[in-house]
């Protein structure tokens, strides 16, 4: 039978998820699962990105300054709030 072995997260600085508490959590709930014990939580965190409404540029966001890099004001948020399963891995 297939055993799970790995989850990997996705997880953006605005989901409000911080990945310490995140894998303590994990951790805490696999200890009481026999079958879960030997499962590793990967968590991802993926950089913040906004796609402006005025040039159409995808730019990285740092220290929550929220502009393209073409200087643009914008809140078009296409990356960063997710806190999503990637993937899983099973041993066959
Ligand atoms: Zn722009």
């Amino acid at each position: 039978m297939d055993q799970l072995l790995e989850i990997d997260l996705k997880v953006g600085p605005l989901s409000n998820v911080e990945p310490i508490l995140m894998q303590s959590a994990f951790e805490a709930v696999i200890q009481d699962e026999e079958r879960f014990t030997d499962v590793k939580l990967n968590v991802n965190v993926v950089p913040i990105k906004v796609k402006c409404e005025l040039c159409g540029v995808v730019s990285e966001v740092h220290n929550y300054v929220f502009r393209c890099e073409n200087g643009h004001p914008t809140n078009n948020i296409i990356q960063g709030d997710e806190l999503v399963i990637e993937k899983v891995r099973f041993s066959n």
